[in-house]
């Protein structure tokens, strides 16, 4: 078979040989601390369950308008207003299979061959492969030197940016980093956006996982609200990583485009797992603040137990990863990890920054522990 350019020149998930050998060892009967996932460990609500088995109970088992069930599209629009993102009515968004699918879509939308899209390193893998598939080129400015803060990093920021580009992604609270962005970094990617004019993507997906610090959107900022994409989903705040719900925030013009692409693909985000979605958006804010809860105390325990083995983390005020500094071969310190430790992680490289590797803390403190003792007595730490 001869395979089409668009998919050739992406490369399967670097994170696929690290899950190959935590499953071959599980099979062999070992003991593995998956630290290696991006999903919350906790059930979904229960309420959301409820609410999912009401709606087929009900008869929404057929397709659902293809932008979203309209009653969802108003919870999302008042919950975007909450965030102060007005500029945002029901008619703005897309419900869509995940906000992977959102990103997806967006991309899919903006990009075409040879144009240029900018990423903060360490970035989410999928950027880049999204960017990749839609043909367009990727300019990367990494932020590690910063422990991973984009204040300080705007001055490489403005360097990098010209008027060809076309697209900016910015993730805060960040996958992989765990970094929440202040205003003024924030403010500092408006006033390059619009001298430069281009479209950012802002990726909320961990904005309702914050500790002690709160997220602005970037769409808040006066010169953005017209050039934002603002991306979010369920996965992350309601435990929902497989129910797959998200959505797309845009200007009409945008969701015109996206939204053809939408209705020629996935048809539809499922019908009654969007009725789910509006009572997570309705009624959950307690169930959501207990898992905060304890995330936060994770990472405070993380943090300690890493830095009574001399090992200093950049502390993350949201999402629930962090980046430990590894040697510069990060992909053989993950694979002797999990050979020796039976412990799982993923390679900085994965996100395009070498030398760290990403744990997941979205996991007991039990296993936690369990973990970076075991990283210890085998001499990773
Ligand atoms: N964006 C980031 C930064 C993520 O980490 C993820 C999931 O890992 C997603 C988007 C996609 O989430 P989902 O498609 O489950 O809604």
């Amino acid at each position: 078979m001869d395979f089409a350019d668009r998919v050739e020149r992406v490369e399967p998930s670097a994170t696929l040989a690290i899950s190959d050998l935590a499953s071959q060892l599980e099979a062999e009967g070992a003991d593995v601390v998956d630290l290696s996932v991006g999903e919350p460990d906790f059930p979904t609500p229960e309420n959301i369950v409820e609410a999912a088995k009401d709606a087929m109970d009900a008869g929404h088992t057929g397709y659902a308008p293809s932008n979203g069930v309209p009653e969802l599209k108003d919870a999302i629009a008042e919950k975007l207003h909450d965030d102060g993102l007005d500029q945002y009515s029901s008619e703005n968004v897309i419900v869509t299979p995940g906000a992977k699918m959102a990103l997806y879509e967006t991309v899919q939308a903006l990009i075409e061959d040879g144009e240029e899209v900018v990423l903060l390193d360490p970035a989410w893998v999928s950027y880049e492969a999204m960017v990749k598939m839609a043909g367009g080129s990727l300019t990367r400015v990494d932020t590690s030197e910063y422990d991973f803060a984009l204040e300080p990093a705007l001055d490489d920021l403005a360097e990098a940016v010209s008027d060809e580009t076309e697209l900016m992604v910015v993730n805060s609270p960040g996958n992989p980093t765990g970094a929440v962005y202040s205003d003024a970094a924030l403010e500092g990617v408006r006033d390059l956006a619009v001298e430069h004019d281009f479209t950012v993507i802002s990726d909320e997906i961990y904005k309702e996982i914050t500790y002690g610090v709160e997220q602005t959107s970037l769409g808040t900022l006066e010169g953005m609200e017209d050039r934002t994409v603002t991306i979010n989903g369920f996965s992350k705040a309601y435990s929902m990583t497989g129910w797959r719900l998200g959505y797309v925030a845009a200007p009409e013009e945008l969701i015109g485009q996206a939204g053809k692409l939408h209705s020629h693909s996935v048809s539809s985000a499922v019908n009654f797992v969007q009725h789910a979605g509006i009572e997570a958006l309705e009624n959950t804010d307690e169930a959501v603040e207990e898992m905060v809860e304890a995330f936060a105390e994770r990472r405070e325990f993380l943090v300690d137990l890493l830095a009574e083995r001399n090992v200093d983390v950049a502390e993350p005020d949201g999402a629930f990863y962090m980046m430990v500094p590894v040697d510069d071969n990060d992909q053989a310190w993950c694979e002797g990890a999990i050979e020796d430790a039976h412990v799982a992680t993923v390679p900085g490289s994965a996100f395009g920054t070498p030398g760290y590797a990403r744990i997941s803390y979205a996991n007991s403190k039990e296993r936690i522990e369990e973990a970076v003792e075991r990283l210890d007595a085998e001499g990773y730490l």
